[in-house]
């Protein structure tokens, strides 16, 4: 990933976080520097002498428009201390399988669970970087079901099932990033349309026999494994049926089984974050990137991250 254009400022470790970040002031410094790494700027008219006022407002000195860090953010309205919402990201991007909402709740005496569950979604909302780095070298490219006991036709919708679409990177045995999308079914277009957005054009894209990934000879090297009935198919794309494994270890572990379909996408994005900087040295990395996110993200209500949440699939082990 090129941090090239950004700041590296971030705690490393936990001691140095609690000191660092225990004011609202500390965090609202820290904000602004993520959301400024130049400075300030007015949005408005582009000058950079600001004053702060008691409202915790940046007002451009030339145009007097006001900014705000919070408004029009994921935590757009928040009555809560920003200190609250630093707790909550280096916990969300520190913990090995993150925080889940009983204990966030818990953690930072929130009045209600569902303040702490909506809180969790909207960091989640935070862990795609726009921009980032597509995959590339030898990439595997499959799909896998969740949900659902019995196996359906492919290309032809779900069958009650949850299909998601994994890539790998792979060097030799060893694991590169990921990326991982629910969709609708495992068409053509939906394939290439993955592939395209997640994979550098140039690339070698390793998936199995199914017809719809014909496109990808085009513009990559496809190398097509078409396995007999016989074959075990972990044996033919064995990186995209490790990740399927983690990830349904993850729902059973995390989620007892349970997830609903319409938040599956939000916890493989959050996933996704985790395993692709698995192996970062730096603790507090994960949390700069969060907080930077989170000055660049747009306001989500309640509403829309409840959506259809009632309904339930189990995932059969
Ligand atoms: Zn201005």
């Amino acid at each position: 990933m090129s941090d090239n254009f950004i700041i590296e400022d971030f705690p490393m470790s936990e001691i140095e976080f609690e000191k660092r970040y225990n004011t609202e002031q500390a965090c609202i410094d820290y904000l602004a520097k993520m959301k400024w790494p130049d400075g300030f700027c007015c949005r408005n008219c582009g000058h950079r002498a600001y004053w702060f006022s008691s409202k915790h407002l940046f007002i451009c000195t030339r145009c007097e428009s006001a900014h705000s860090l919070t408004a029009g953010t994921v935590m757009h309205g928040t009555k809560k201390p920003l200190t609250f919402w630093f707790k909550a990201m280096w916990w969300f991007t520190t913990r090995k399988s993150g925080v889940n909402a009983i204990n966030l709740k818990e953690l930072l005496g929130l009045g209600s669970y569902q303040t702490a569950w909506a809180w969790l979604h909207k960091l989640r909302r935070c862990t795609i970087r726009q921009g980032r780095e597509s995959l590339s070298g030898n990439v595997e490219v499959d799909e896998f079901v969740l949900g659902g006991q019995k196996p359906g036709k492919r290309g032809r919708g779900a069958n009650g099932k949850t299909i998601v679409l994994a890539a790998v990177e792979k060097d030799g045995h060893k694991f590169g990033r990921i990326r991982l999308q629910v969709v609708p079914d495992f068409s053509g277009d939906i394939l290439e349309q993955f592939v395209s957005t997640n994979i550098t054009p140039g690339s070698t894209v390793a998936t199995d026999g199914w017809k719809g990934y014909n496109f990808a000879s085009e513009n990559y090297i496809h190398c097509k494994t078409i396995a007999s009935k016989t074959d075990d198919k972990s044996s033919v794309l064995p990186g995209v049926h490790r990740i399927a494994s983690l990830v349904k270890r993850l729902i059973l572990g995390t989620f007892q089984g349970r997830f609903s379909p319409e938040h599956l996408q939000s916890y493989m994005d959050e996933y996704v974050f985790r395993f692709n900087r698995r192996t970062s040295r730096n603790i507090g990395k994960k949390f700069m990137r969060i907080a930077q996110q989170v000055t660049s993200s747009t306001k989500v209500i309640y509403k829309q991250i409840v959506g259809g949440a009632s309904q339930f699939c189990l995932l059969a082990n």
